[in-house]
């Protein structure tokens, strides 16, 4: 009986490039100095140490795809995991969950995915608040405009002047502050139902007189 020594043992390992002299297996681009990769330590029989080989096949972290039997052994035996950042530890162990045929840029691919998904919903509940916001914009300066019509319809009591006061310098200020602004103001619009500058005249008049 001969021992089968022809067949090597493979088993993978994690790395962070100590050179730039690496080539992905994959993508055949440079892998660059301390990014993650998965590389292969091949060992002739199990009497050959692990700790002095050179892991070979060399492959982007991103290039990689999860092979069948990568989760038949826990994560933590591989070599070089326990010496992974915590976030690329975290990476790794998504990828050993996701299992056979999985690869970070389909996972990413999905995230992005996931995402967008999420940020149309959000920018179509945003659209929906703004628009049910001026909505009740809309319906406060209705209610405004009424209260003034019915305080400017009724007797002229000194509450009337008080708010027609009011007008005037609010518009005065308005006049000052910009030409420009010449939006739909319930203000001027009852000026016009009203004719407010008549009135005003009138008052004028006849608090000169009084005087
Ligand atoms: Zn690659």
């Amino acid at each position: 009986m001969t021992e089968s020594t022809e067949t090597p043992i493979r088993t993978l390992a994690f790395l962070y490039a100590h050179t730039s002299n690496y080539k992905c297996i994959h993508c055949h681009k440079s892998i660059l100095r301390k990014t993650l990769s998965i590389a292969t330590l091949e060992r002739k029989d199990k009497k050959q140490k692990k700790k002095t080989l050179e892991p070979i096949n060399p492959i982007h972290f991103k290039c990689w795809t999860v092979p069948e039997d990568f989760t038949k052994k826990p994560l933590h035996v591989y070599r070089g995991y326990q010496a992974l950042k915590d976030t690329d530890k975290t990476r790794m162990q998504r990828l050993y969950e996701a299992g056979k045929g999985a690869s970070w840029s389909a996972l990413e691919a999905a995230d992005e995915e996931a995402r967008q998904a999420e940020q149309d919903e959000a920018d179509i509940a945003a659209f929906d608040q703004d628009k049910s916001r001026k909505q009740k914009k809309r319906k406060h300066n209705d209610e405004d405009n009424k209260d003034m019509t019915n305080a400017l319809t009724g007797n002229q009591s000194s509450t009337n002047k008080k708010i027609k006061k009011k007008k005037e310098t609010l518009q005065k200020k308005k006049k000052e502050t910009s030409q420009k602004e010449v939006p739909t103001n319930p203000v001027a619009k009852l000026d016009e139902i009203h004719g407010k500058r008549f009135v005003d005249d009138f008052n004028k008049i006849l608090e000169d007189f009084k005087q």
